[in-house]
């Protein structure tokens, strides 16, 4: 298939670089025939609009992917709303605006499938943004994600940017944070089992009830669909990424423990939140255009839970 925005000898600016999803991106895009650009925390602060429009300016690239924030799981969600809404709409407003500023012919912005109302029935299409009240324990973010995707949309309206969304589901792989209190489940459960394996632990803990079901997508899936929509995609609504299966919260325990090779039993913790009770998003229009997730569920954790045990020193916790 031709491409209708081709990446060769363009200058692609990765806004978030050193997250899961960002480094995935950098890693996609080293495949194509483009100059990556990135820039530190320490050097733009991008909840900041003068240093943002300041590097846009001097910079100057041709795409951006907006793959920064400030990003959590289902605990530093409920518990740090404050920074969860303002960073993120910091971030979204400096980026996007500083880029349409300097000219960025093409900008992807990264969402997230908790945009959707709580009960949005399953699996959630893209038209069910703003029919409901949305999940309690993840709205602040959810809040900031839909206004990044709604200021997309108007630059696009108003000022003719090429700009679009696309919204992935659950992520896991090489760069998660593995922190057992601030990451989502699938890092926290790998380091879990790992860590009961190694102390010869009996139980492992599962937060909630372990009934919730959720769909997990390979952060490099995630960059190669990025990659996809950049090329191949020009219009106004958001556009889900994700594979379309889900598994229970408690399946999910027993795969890692599987792969792990851990034998012990899994306890409950009912003292914590479920969240969602079902989260599995449609994502025909994805498959319409002709991307399909690659990597089969087992597979890819066999994957994480490699580069979690070479990376478990270096990796966030
Ligand atoms: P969510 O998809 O936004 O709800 O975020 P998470 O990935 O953090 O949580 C997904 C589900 O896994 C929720 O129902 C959690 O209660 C459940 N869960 C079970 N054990 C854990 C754990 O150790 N850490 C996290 N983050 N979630 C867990």
């Amino acid at each position: 298939m031709p491409d209708e925005f081709s990446l060769a000898g363009k200058t692609v600016w990765v806004a978030g670089h050193r997250g899961m999803a960002g480094s995935a991106i950098v890693r996609r895009l080293a495949r194509e025939d483009c100059r990556i650009l990135t820039v530190g925390r320490s050097d733009v602060d991008l909840r900041r609009q003068a240093e943002v429009e300041a590097w846009l300016d001097a910079n100057r690239p041709d795409a951006v992917f907006v793959a920064a924030g400030t990003v959590g799981g289902i605990h530093a969600n409920s518990t740090r709303p404050a920074e969860f809404i303002y960073d993120n709409m910091m971030i979204e407003f400096n980026v996007i605006h500083a880029s349409y500023r300097a000219g960025v012919k093409k900008l992807l912005f990264l969402g997230s499938s908790c945009i959707y109302p709580r009960h949005a029935p399953q699996p959630i299409a893209e038209e069910a943004l703003l029919t409901g009240p949305l999940e309690p324990t993840n709205e602040w973010y959810a809040v900031a994600k839909i206004a990044g995707i709604k200021l997309c949309e108007a630059y696009r309206r108003q000022y003719g940017c090429d700009f679009i969304s696309a919204m992935p589901t659950n992520l896991y792989g090489p760069g998660d944070n593995f922190d057992l209190m601030q990451g989502h489940v699938a890092a926290a459960m790998i380091a879990k089992v790992h860590q009961a394996k190694v102390d010869g632990r009996p139980t492992i803990e599962l937060w909630g009830t372990g009934t919730p079901q959720r769909e997990f997508l390979y952060v490099d899936d995630l960059a190669d669909a990025l990659v996809f929509l950049m090329k191949h995609y020009s219009d106004e609504p958001h556009m889900n990424v994700g594979t379309g299966k889900e598994i229970s919260i408690r399946e999910l325990a027993e795969l890692l423990s599987r792969i792990v090779g851990y034998e012990g039993s899994i306890v409950l913790d009912r003292t914590k939140p479920d969240g969602m009770p079902r989260k599995v998003m449609r994502v025909d229009r994805l498959a319409d255009l002709g991307w399909r997730a690659p990597t089969e569920l087992e597979e890819g954790f066999r994957q994480a839970y490699q580069w979690y045990v070479e990376h478990r020193g270096d990796a966030r916790r």
